[in-house]
């Protein structure tokens, strides 16, 4: 599946376009941060050498604001009143903070202390000088990213493209969210869940609507898809039975390596891959059981999809966690994936517990879910025992009951 998923294709984004992605290339500064030598504090610029024997009287020369063009040059015996931002007149190479002066009121101001040469100065290009490489391909853009990138004066970057993945639902027993509910027939809640899924990831979703039990109308709608997609999920129709088109329905469209796979997994065990030539579209075919649809897509199309767009950190977090009760299972060969609670406890180490009801069509439990713990194939894990889980939130992480880091 990740031989099949190959990089997306770079493309230039402005930056409020380009939150979560992925840099394809080096990005370098134009201007320098800070443009020009400005002071850190409110207070006086001065020539450090005038207050070797502090306290000492300076008069004062005037005042610079943040946004003045800087003062003249600032001869011996002399301090420019000054605020933070505001540009250092040429001749001064300190500012002594405000809270370290007295104003004598005859236009003298008494500087309380001796200022080191390039106290509370900022130098120009102190956070970066003009044509510094600022970050490197592979970065991932976050806001502190934008600002940075926003004061050296860049406005563009090359990524990775967030990958457009339709979803398409199939099964006769679909209906609508806002349809009728007749005996028989079921909402069709995976739609809107892999697309909200996408949406929050990072990706770029596209609805492409349901499809009846037939191998026919199923190739046909995701053909169609095609010019809007660089991946399609599809839901339902991936088993067994005798309704199961979809491999059938990647077969007409030419689809190559796999098809119809089995993972020895629990739950998601059925899973159905394909890459159509045309377009090399990849098409991850997820079953259609809701817990199902949802493990399947964590544990394989977006760590496919994160690879495409570039990430290197593909993966959920995964943090060691004490089982209180258990996590019962019987050995059948595969490894399984179960909703869990997460408590984090005030010395940085975690519990998980059993969310309710772990049938494969409960997604109520999923939903409650902080994570998936991972168990191994054999008889589970006693109580008191560790286990791996794939954090799904990163606010489970924050310790249970302390809401906040102030003591
Ligand atoms: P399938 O993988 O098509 O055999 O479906 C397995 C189970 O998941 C059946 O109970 C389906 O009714 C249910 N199911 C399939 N697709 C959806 C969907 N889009 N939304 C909710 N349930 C579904
Ligand atoms: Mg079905």
């Amino acid at each position: 599946v990740f031989r099949a998923c190959p990089r997306s294709t770079p493309t230039v984004l402005p930056i409020r376009d380009a939150i979560g992605c992925v840099l394809a290339a080096d990005v370098s500064a134009i201007d320098a941060v800070p443009p020009f030598r400005n002071s850190a504090m409110d207070g006086f610029a001065l020539n450090s050498a005038d207050t070797g024997h502090a306290p000492v009287a300076l008069h004062i020369s005037g005042t610079t604001l943040a946004g003045d063009p800087p003062a003249d040059h600032l001869v011996p015996g002399n301090a420019q009143r000054i605020m933070t931002g505001a540009p250092v007149p040429p001749g001064a190479d300190a500012v002594c903070m405000i809270e370290l002066t007295r104003d004598l009121g005859n236009g003298d101001v008494e500087i309380g202390v001796r200022i080191g040469a390039g106290e509370n100065i900022r130098e120009a290009g102190s956070d970066v000088a003009a044509g510094d490489e600022c970050f490197a391909a592979g970065t991932v853009l976050s806001p502190a990213h934008v600002g940075v990138l926003v004061s050296v004066g860049v406005r563009s970057v090359e990524v990775f493209a967030r990958p457009r993945v339709g979803v398409l639902s199939t099964g006769d027993e679909l209906v609508g969210a806002d349809d009728e509910l007749a005996t028989g027939k079921i909402r069709d809640s995976n739609r809107p869940t892999l697309l909200a899924r996408l949406a929050s990831d990072g990706f770029s979703a596209v609805d492409l609507g349901s499809a009846v039990d037939d191998a026919g109308a199923i190739a046909h709608t995701v053909e169609q898809a095609l010019p809007q997609v660089d991946a399609v999920i599809t839901v339902g129709g991936v088993s067994v039975g005798d309704h199961d088109f979809l491999a059938e329905a990647l077969a007409k469209l030419g689809a190559a390596p796999l098809s119809s796979l089995q993972v020895a997994i629990r739950p998601a065990k059925p899973f159905a891959f394909g890459v159509l030539p045309a377009a090399r579209v990849p098409v991850f075919g997820l079953p259609g059981n809701p817990v199902s649809a949802l493990v399947s897509y964590e544990l394989i199309v977006r760590p496919a999809l994160r690879s495409a767009s570039g990430h290197s950190r593909i993966d959920r977090p995964l943090v060691s966690a004490v089982v209180p009760d258990g996590l019962g299972r019987a050995a059948d060969g595969r490894t399984h994936f179960v909703r869990v609670h997460l408590r984090g406890c005030e010395d940085g180490t975690f519990e998980a517990r059993v969310t309710r009801g772990q049938g494969s069509h409960q997604l109520r439990s999923f939903a409650d879910a902080d994570g998936l713990a991972v168990v191994a194939d054999g008889d589970g894990v006693a109580p008191g025992g560790r286990v791996g889980v794939l954090v799904l939130r990163d606010d489970a992480l924050v310790p249970e009951g302390s809401g906040t880091w102030i003591p």
